[in-house]
């Protein structure tokens, strides 16, 4: 847009600022029918037992149908969904998409526990743990058939308040993973005293595993503590054999990875569950 010269030799013009804020309003708006127009769509990625193979779980992760931008990742949007004050329709939004879900799987004979990713600003509402409770219930779903990802700014943020909420959750029996493992400042000792079940070790420490020997002996050692203290242990962002057999050498309870499926959406993971086999450690390639 061309600066024009005003009255007062000042510039009137349109400011790049003015027109990203245009750009922005009409994003919001976008996010605002999106959410209430059943956009949003729920991607599952399995988690592998890497002692047997089998398929524990499932985590849920969110994208965005957007009528014409195509598919997006949370990385599109997330950040806006939490500025405008929408993160906590969206956690019940999937929440609720991912329950429903869990109840076709198990009534299916797949008892997966779900996953569902929660941001700290949902988990400060103090209605949220019966919120939960309530949604759960409703589905006569088993409690532990859910598991909430909270991320560890979230536990280090307001601690006392990290405390009651968690306690709340777990002694309804939801089960309860700290994600991205070892990218924020919490110390085992702090969760160890935490209602927690497990550990979601973040990639940038498994990925340079298979190619790294310093890499690979931090995660051996990560993963040992982490039983020391009674916590399972989950490796995310496993993408080769490699990295799947060297996990289950050292005593990692699950993995999750591109290795074994991208997040991909229900009915795809239906016909995943349905034609593979189980990845027995060492029994691939
Ligand atoms: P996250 O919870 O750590 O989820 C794992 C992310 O890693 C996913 O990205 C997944 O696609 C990706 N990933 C899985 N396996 C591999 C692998 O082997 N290699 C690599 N390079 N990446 C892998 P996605 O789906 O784009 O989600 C990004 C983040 O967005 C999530 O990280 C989570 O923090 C957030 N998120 C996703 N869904 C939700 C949601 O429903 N609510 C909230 N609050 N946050 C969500
Ligand atoms: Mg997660
Ligand atoms: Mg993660
Ligand atoms: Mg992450």
């Amino acid at each position: 847009y061309k600066a024009k010269s005003g009255r007062h030799g000042h510039h009137v013009y349109q400011s790049e600022d003015d027109s990203h804020g245009d750009t922005r309003l009409r994003t919001l708006q976008d996010l605002r029918l999106g959410l209430t127009d059943d956009q949003l769509v729920v991607y599952y990625q399995p988690k592998i037992g890497l002692q047997n193979g089998e398929v524990t779980g499932v985590e849920a992760l969110v994208r965005w149908q957007h009528p014409t931008r195509g598919l997006l990742l949370p990385e599109d949007f997330l950040d806006l969904v939490e500025e405008s004050g929408l993160m906590h329709t969206l956690t019940r939004i999937v929440l609720t998409k991912a329950l429903d879900q869990a109840v076709l799987w198990h009534a299916g004979g797949h008892a997966l526990t779900i996953a569902v990713n929660i941001s700290a600003s949902s988990l400060v509402n103090v209605e949220f743990p019966e919120e939960v409770v309530r949604m759960v219930n409703a589905r006569r779903l088993p409690a532990s058939a859910l598991m909430l990802e909270v991320t560890e700014d979230f536990l280090m943020s307001d601690r006392d308040r990290a405390r009651d909420v968690l306690t709340r959750l777990r002694e309804a029996g939801i089960q309860i993973a700290v994600d991205d493992f070892g990218t924020g400042y919490s110390s085992l000792s702090y969760l160890r005293d935490l209602p927690i079940d497990e550990l979601k070790l973040d990639r940038s420490f498994v990925l340079p595993m298979t190619h790294d020997a310093r890499a690979a002996s931090l995660v051996a050692s990560t993963i040992e503590l982490a039983h020391s203290l009674g916590l399972r242990m989950v490796a995310e962002g496993v993408e080769s054999s490699v990295a799947y057999d060297e996990l289950a050498r050292y005593g990692c309870d699950h993995a999750q990875g591109f290795f074994m499926s991208r997040p991909i959406p229900a009915l795809e993971l239906d016909e995943w569950l349905a034609t593979r086999h189980d990845l027995e450690p060492g029994a691939v390639n």
